[in-house]
């Protein structure tokens, strides 16, 4: 379920009309319905609530901080992979015993900050950085708590690069050889192993996934625990899947039927690291179109959001539902099916002006006719969009706006020329 809804053939968020918000903010323009975000959250924190979980918001998914604010102010706490997002967590109002720290390559600085602000613990990938954790650890009088993050070695589940439970790839410990890791870590003086961490890929449509790792993550508990270990810890990710082409996402509930039993069977409190799920169907990207045209045989929409605004097309072939905020007449609202043939419909390719030939929203997409000035909205934008965007080719980032209810906010500005340059003007000469 969204806030996103059509009336008298106009596409509004809660009870705002797109067409306004483009005309005050400009395009393109990131839209996120803050019912449609707190919503999803509330589903995960009912669903999983027999498990009293520590759920940890992604920050990696959509890091603006008006946006954390609202997470932290709904009682979650953080998932951060950098020490940029470490900061925009607090900068959110988040505390530290909330927040926990993933991520293959973390830096002595980040690790040291990480520590200073008393996280609740490292999601750890490899046996050096455990290693030099405890260094840093040492050098600061702390003892740090950490989770040990293993790769289950499952089938692959989703897109391949973001899979991240499939033997091979940089993500965690081997299965095999992380009790041994473990085993020379039995009451160290300055790590303490606290938690099994196991962040599958994203976004995952089936339950089975859960179900596979879950268990064996229960196993692995009781050998960590054999060894003396006090695991309090079950951390099994993030990675719910959402509806990008239709209704195709599992409720919160189908993922907790499998992972709350697992929670109780391992004697642990849960984590979870949701982002998609809470943010995804939570924002949409309008932008203008600017130009029609049709060459090779071909008809394009060129309008003016690019793969700098949002890459995940370009990037994972990924499908956005995409449908004019005021569709011609003859085509009052988005079809049901978005792969099938729409009659009196254009098929076209959605293209930015970015110069790549990989730079397009939409291929061999059905649309309503469209012409130049007309708005556009695709669907799903809320995560990995504005925080996969960049400035490439010149291009300032969009303005994003936050709505509740009748109310809209702006919660980031659209970046301006002097944005682009100023770092390189503030440099000596
Ligand atoms: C990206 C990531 C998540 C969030 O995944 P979603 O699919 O957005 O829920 C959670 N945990 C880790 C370690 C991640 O890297």
């Amino acid at each position: 379920m969204d806030h996103f809804h059509y009336r008298d053939r106009a596409l509004y968020c809660e009870g705002v009309a797109v067409e306004d918000l483009a005309t005050e903010y400009g395009t393109p323009l990131y839209v996120y319905s803050q019912a449609t975000m707190l919503h999803h959250l509330r589903q995960i924190q009912t669903a999983f609530a027999d498990a009293q979980p520590l759920i940890c918001y992604s920050l990696k998914t959509n890091g603006n901080i008006h946006i954390g604010r609202l997470m932290a102010e709904h009682g979650a706490g953080f998932d951060v992979t950098s020490g940029g997002e470490l900061y925009r967590a607090l900068a959110s109002g988040g505390s530290g015993d909330k927040i926990v720290f993933a991520g293959v390559g973390k830096t002595d600085d980040e690790i040291r900050k990480a520590l200073e602000v008393g996280i609740r613990f490292f999601n750890v990938e490899s046996e050096e950085e455990l290693a030099n954790i405890a260094a840093i650890a040492r050098q600061h009088g702390r003892k740090a708590q950490v989770a040990l993050r293993v790769n289950p070695d499952l089938p692959p589940k989703t897109h391949v690069k973001t899979d991240t439970s499939v033997k091979g790839v940089k993500f965690g410990l081997d299965i095999e050889t992380v009790v041994e890791v473990a085993g020379q870590y039995v009451n160290h003086p300055h790590v303490e192993i606290v938690g099994l961490h196991m962040h599958l890929g994203s976004p995952i449509l089936s339950t089975d996934p859960y179900r596979q790792g879950s268990a064996k993550a229960v196993d692995l508990i009781k050998k960590l625990r054999h060894q003396g270990h006090t695991i309090t810890y079950l951390n099994m990710g993030g990675g719910f899947g959402i509806h990008y082409r239709k209704q195709e996402a599992l409720p919160a509930a189908a993922f907790a039927e499998v992972l709350v039993p697992a929670a109780k069977q391992s004697g642990c409190q849960l984590v979870l690291e949701p982002g998609r799920f809470i943010v995804g169907n939570a924002g949409i990207l309008v932008s203008r179109v600017l130009y029609t045209k049709s060459t090779g045989g071909k008809r394009y929409v060129i309008q003016d959001a690019a793969m700098n605004d949002l890459i995940r097309p370009t990037l994972y072939e990924s499908f956005h539902r995409i449908w004019p905020v005021r569709p011609a007449p003859g085509f009052p609202t988005p079809p049901s099916d978005y792969e099938a043939d729409i009659p009196n419909a254009v098929r076209c390719d959605v293209v930015g002006p970015v110069c790549e030939s990989g730079d397009f929203l939409a291929r061999d997409r059905c649309l309503p006719p469209l012409r130049r000035g007309d708005l556009l909205a695709t669907f799903s934008a809320g995560a990995y969009g504005m925080s996969m965007s960049s400035n490439y080719n010149g291009r300032p980032r969009a303005a994003e706006v936050l709505i509740d209810g009748r109310r809209h906010r702006l919660i980031r500005r659209r970046e301006t020329y002097e944005d682009l340059v100023r770092p390189e003007r503030e440099v000596p000469t």
